[in-house]
């Protein structure tokens, strides 16, 4: 029996999670729960799984759960606050974690479940690339098993070795060819994109996913911070790391070995299948996806994405290059992008804008504790609010520390 705390439950992968399990009530066991501020979703499945711990952000969400609960006679205790993530991500009796936060308020929690030695299923991509060496460092040093739930990572993970250790070189790994749907837009012609508003950079062709994320695949922002992701988890090289973009989304990434051999893991997107993957590693369970048809699908297409048009892949091959806090960086200054951008406050062509105006102003310092992590973060999100204000007249500014 693997007992679970599903950060983000409430959430697209955290919604998949709970599927995943639900199936398996002889497999999993739900220990707590979280979520931002969907307090009557949260309810819901604190009535369905009957978890020891529901943690909310605030105070707010958390005392009307806390009314909720108690009105419906359940036994689920009411937490709230960061603190209360990484309680609920560190208890004894809990050996899984999902992380499944979405951006940098998934880190502190993430973080302390690897420092916990737990096996942490990592979709929160955010969490490692912010803090990047002190995240592995974290895994290595309290044995924690790292599982990644990212679709192409997780394909990457499949298709290597079982005695890979993090020498690629040591298993005959060539390069990695890390799949991209190329979003939406891939074949927009470029002066369309000045007026794309948030709904349709959200229309996904082949995903269902957090409007965050959906932004980011847009931009192919999240295929960056997927090439940062990989860099940590395969201890792969910037130029071992290629980038495919593969509309149909059925190829979920590719190893290639150096006797020109090349391995792929496809499906149908559906995310829970890395999900139960990284659930039941090593073993594997049922998920609820419909069988891959081929003759459906007849074709698979491949092309080398275009940095032109996809400027935030190119800021994020940057940032992996320069090192230390630049992924931190580059990461807070698409957060704040993203928020405005889907809150129709910028267009969607500042988005790259924004970012490289930030990566560009701020001192790169090196990265050594998770307060370096938190301050780089803090400082490029005062940079980006005070870009936004500058580029903006009448946009009110956040004061700069
Ligand atoms: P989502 O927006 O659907 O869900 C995010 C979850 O985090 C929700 O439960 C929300 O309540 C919670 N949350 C948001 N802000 C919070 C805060 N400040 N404090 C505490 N909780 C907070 O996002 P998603 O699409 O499920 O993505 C989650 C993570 O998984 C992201 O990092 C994303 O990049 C990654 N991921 C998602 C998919 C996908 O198919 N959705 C695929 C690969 C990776
Ligand atoms: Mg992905």
């Amino acid at each position: 029996m693997q007992n679970l705390t599903i950060l983000g439950s409430t959430g697209s992968i955290g919604v998949n999670t709970l599927d995943v399990v639900a199936h398996h009530p002889d497999r999993f066991r739900v220990v707590a729960l979280t979520a931002g501020n969907k307090v009557e979703v949260l309810f819901d499945q604190c009535r369905r799984f009957a978890p020891v711990y529901a943690v909310l952000r605030d105070e707010n969400g958390a005392e009307r759960l806390q009314s909720l609960v108690r009105k419906a006679g359940l036994v689920t205790q009411v937490l709230q606050g960061v603190g209360a993530l990484e309680k609920v991500a560190t208890l004894q009796e809990v050996n899984g974690v999902m992380a499944a936060i979405v951006g940098a308020a998934g880190l502190r929690p993430t973080l302390a479940a690897a420092n916990a030695g737990k096996r942490v299923m990592l979709a929160n991509k955010e969490a490692l690339v912010m803090s990047g060496s002190l995240f592995m460092e974290a895994v290595r040093r309290n044995h924690a098993t790292l599982l990644p739930v990212d679709s192409e990572h997780n394909a990457i993970f499949q298709a290597l070795p079982r005695n890979f250790s993090g020498d690629l070189a040591a298993v005959g790994v060539k390069r990695i060819l890390l799949t991209a749907s190329g979003g939406p837009f891939c074949s927009t012609p470029l002066s369309e994109l000045e007026h794309i508003t948030p709904d349709q950079a959200c229309a996904h062709p082949n995903w269902v996913m957090g409007r965050k994320i959906s932004v980011d695949s847009a931009t192919m922002m999240n295929k960056g911070l997927e090439v940062i992701e990989a860099h940590w988890l395969f201890n792969a090289l910037e130029n071992q790391i290629q980038v495919v973009i593969h509309q149909q989304s059925v190829i979920h990434s590719l190893v290639e070995y150096v006797d020109g051999s090349v391995i792929a893991q496809l499906g149908n997107p559906d995310m829970r299948t890395p999900i139960a993957y990284a659930l039941a590693y090593p073993e594997r369970i049922e998920a609820g996806v419909q069988s891959l048809d081929l003759f459906k699908i007849g074709t698979l297409n491949f092309q080398a994405p275009d940095l032109n048009r996809f400027p935030c892949l190119r800021l994020a091959y940057q940032a992996l290059q320069r090192g230390e806090a630049a992924p931190a960086i580059l990461n807070a200054a698409n957060e704040v992008a993203v928020t405005h951008f889907l809150a129709q406050r910028m267009p969607y062509k500042h988005i790259p804008l924004l970012i490289e105006a930030v990566l560009e102003k701020m001192t790169v310092k090196a990265i050594t504790s998770l307060d370096d992590v938190l301050e780089a973060d803090r400082m490029a999100r005062a940079f980006a609010e005070d870009w936004l204000a500058a580029s903006r007249p009448g946009f009110a500014a956040r004061v700069a520390p």
